[in-house]
């Protein structure tokens, strides 16, 4: 496959130092060593393969050196209730679909197609788009397709694109450590903290009223006037994303039942599943999985999630080596957002993908 070189630094857009305090210093720095964005930037594993094998700090416990992060952002209540009513709807009808399809018979091709359309579409908007292309610089888009995998990721209602990349850049400068927005490590390493670590890093994390501060982790995207212009449009796309299945259902079928069992598959049930999915990455994919490469944190292959996730769940190679263009780099390995990727560049779409080199990932390889 071709590719170019990859440079020695291969980082993300660089991202300023966060308001930070670090009372006594910081436990994963030796003394006097001061925590910036030159020695933990997004996208670098500075540290090597500091953490693997060793067990993460807990976040309960009262440490002098614990991490303390100044947002100054607050989600409010109502908000927090709008986002459950996005999250619990969705999932209800994950879970009912199939029994409702069964018994009363709700259930089409044109359903099936609609929910497998539109799961691609933001699926792949929020793998290629929101995660390799914006957070992490995996491969330099033209600006049409830059425009459309935005509006396809914002299509998948997991918020809109700039503060997307906020929280996952974090995650990354502090991945299963203090300040790692959703680590299933967050309560400790026994079993019982770590399943209340899992359900806080699958979902609970997007409830919490401090937010981080989106503004520090995305110059690049801040300076760019489409991603802004996305950005503020998020609702409009919103909007979009709930309504195009039964639009769709409703014209081919001329008929209101058809635009309801659209919406139940096309909607609800593609939503369910495209959330459930990717936070399975950040819950799942940090609790389990083989770890070949040596990443600083508890990130690791999942193969069962590896196709619905589009890829993703190759998650120790990708905290291994962030910019990477392919997570499943080994092989069997399934990529879909890969094999679009190498499409995009055949178009002349991308530019600058940063494919793996055996040299490279040699050199990661976990000891
Ligand atoms: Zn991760
Ligand atoms: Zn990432």
């Amino acid at each position: 496959m071709p590719s170019r070189d990859l440079p020695e630094s291969h980082e993300a857009p660089s991202v300023p130092t966060v308001r930070l305090s670090w009372p006594g210093g910081s436990p994963l720095t030796s003394p006097g060593q001061t925590h910036s964005s030159e020695t933990d930037a997004v996208g670098s594993s500075p540290g090597g393969v500091r953490g693997v094998g060793r067990p993460v700090e807990p976040w309960n416990q009262p440490d002098p050196d614990r991490l303390v992060i100044h947002t100054g952002q607050r989600q409010a209540l109502w908000e927090r209730l709008v986002l459950g009513v996005f999250i619990a709807v969705p999932f209800l009808a994950l879970l009912c679909a199939l029994p409702i399809a069964w018994v009363v018979g709700w259930v089409t091709w044109l359903d099936i197609a609609l929910a497998a359309g539109m799961y691609g579409v933001c699926m792949h908007g929020v793998t290629i788009g929101y995660h390799r292309c914006f957070t992490h610089g995996a491969f330099k888009p033209i600006r049409p397709l830059k425009i459309a995998l935005a509006i396809a990721g914002s299509l998948a209602i997991e918020g809109a694109v700039n503060t997307w990349v906020g929280d996952h850049r974090k995650h990354h400068k502090f991945s299963d450590r203090a300040g790692d927005p959703h680590s299933p490590w967050r309560y400790g390493n026994n079993v019982r903290a770590l399943a209340k670590g899992l359900v806080y890093a699958h979902v609970g994390w997007l409830f919490e009223a401090e937010q981080s501060d989106k503004s520090a982790y995305i110059p690049d995207l801040i300076r760019d006037k489409d991603m802004v212009r996305i950005s503020k449009a998020f609702p409009a796309l919103l909007t979009i994303s709930l309504l195009l299945p039964p639009l769709v259902g409703a014209l081919v079928t001329r008929s209101w039942i058809g635009a309801a069992t659209a919406f139940l598959w096309g909607t609800l049930v593609r939503l369910g599943l495209v959330h459930h999915v990717s936070w399975s990455i950040n819950s799942i994919c940090h609790a389990i999985g083989e770890r070949p490469f040596a990443s600083r944190d508890r990130a690791g292959n999942v193969a069962w999630l590896a196709v619905l996730s589009m890829g993703e769940s190759w998650h120790n190679l990708h905290h291994a080596d962030p910019t990477c263009a392919r997570h499943g780099v080994l092989p069997g390995q399934l990529d879909s957002s890969a094999r679009i990727i190498r499409w995009f560049e055949q178009l002349g779409w991308a530019s600058d993908v940063r494919w793996p080199k055996p040299a490279r990932l040699a050199a990661k390889r976990a000891p």
